[in-house]
């Protein structure tokens, strides 16, 4: 996957995007990622990337021709049409369904926005897809880049170094992830559950599912809404809340 930011603050995203497991895969060639200086675009005197809103108010907006300029070089260094991707409190909620929709691109250019945002002109040119990572709003785009990065980055084949390690987890399918646990076996009086140390594969599969569903049920219920329960599912939620109503 190749992923292309455009930013005012290259700096602070390559140090995050250097590091750890996104770090690791840049280096292993399973990721490509580029950040772009957005004013290397601004060829006036000042090299401005924004100016006053019409309409007016107090707020800057960031000007069209450096974005139009920066996302047309990047199109020409990777020989290929990015799908544009502008970060945006109006953009549709990021979620685990979402990234599994984009991770089918090849190519992904982001770009982070400031002040009031972007002129709009630019966002009908080139923008495929808005995207938030919230209803909130920051004060600029690096963050929710950087997250969408993070999150999308996992999904391409060779980052994580086993499948399993993003199928099972939270949001996959539609559920929350089961309780982990660590060494020791005991800690302060308090034990791990012995069916995850009996060996007994089938058993601990079944145990992680039942405990996914049930970890939903008690801190998402509004994602149990949205799926399809079985029979069985049914009846794990019923023992559970049944053994556990005081
Ligand atoms: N005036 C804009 C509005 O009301 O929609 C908000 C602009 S915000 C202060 C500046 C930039 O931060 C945006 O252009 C966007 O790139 C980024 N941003 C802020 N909140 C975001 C969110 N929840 N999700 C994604 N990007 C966000």
């Amino acid at each position: 996957m190749k992923i292309d930011l455009v930013t005012l603050f290259p700096e602070m995203c390559e140090s995050v995007l250097g590091e750890s497991i996104i770090g690791r895969a840049q280096k292993s060639g399973a990721l490509e990622i580029k950040c772009h200086q957005l004013r290397d675009y601004a060829f006036d005197k000042h090299r401005r990337v924004d100016d006053t809103t019409y309409g007016g108010g107090m707020g800057m907006v960031m000007k069209c021709e450096p974005i139009a300029l920066c996302f047309e070089d990047i199109e020409k260094q990777r020989g290929v049409k990015p799908y544009f991707i502008y970060m945006s409190p109006q953009g549709k909620p990021l979620t685990q369904e979402k990234l599994k929709e984009l991770s089918k691109h090849e190519n992904i250019c982001v770009l982070a926005g400031h002040y009031e945002g972007v002129d709009q002109r630019v966002i009908d040119e080139f923008i495929d897809e808005e995207i938030s990572i919230g209803d909130y709003v920051l004060t600029g785009g690096e963050l929710p880049a950087l997250v969408f990065i993070d999150a999308l980055s996992r999904l391409a084949p060779g980052v994580l170094s086993n499948d399993e390690c993003f199928t099972e987890e939270s949001h996959f399918n539609g559920l929350l992830e089961y309780p982990q646990y660590t060494k020791p076996i005991e800690w302060r009086g308090l034990e791990v559950p012995p069916v995850l140390y009996s060996g007994d594969h089938a058993k601990v599969d079944r145990w992680r599912y039942e405990h996914s569903l049930i970890n939903t049920a008690v801190k998402r219920p509004d994602m149990l809404e949205r799926k399809n329960l079985s029979e069985d599912d049914e009846n794990i939620l019923k023992k559970h809340f049944s053994d556990n109503s005081d």
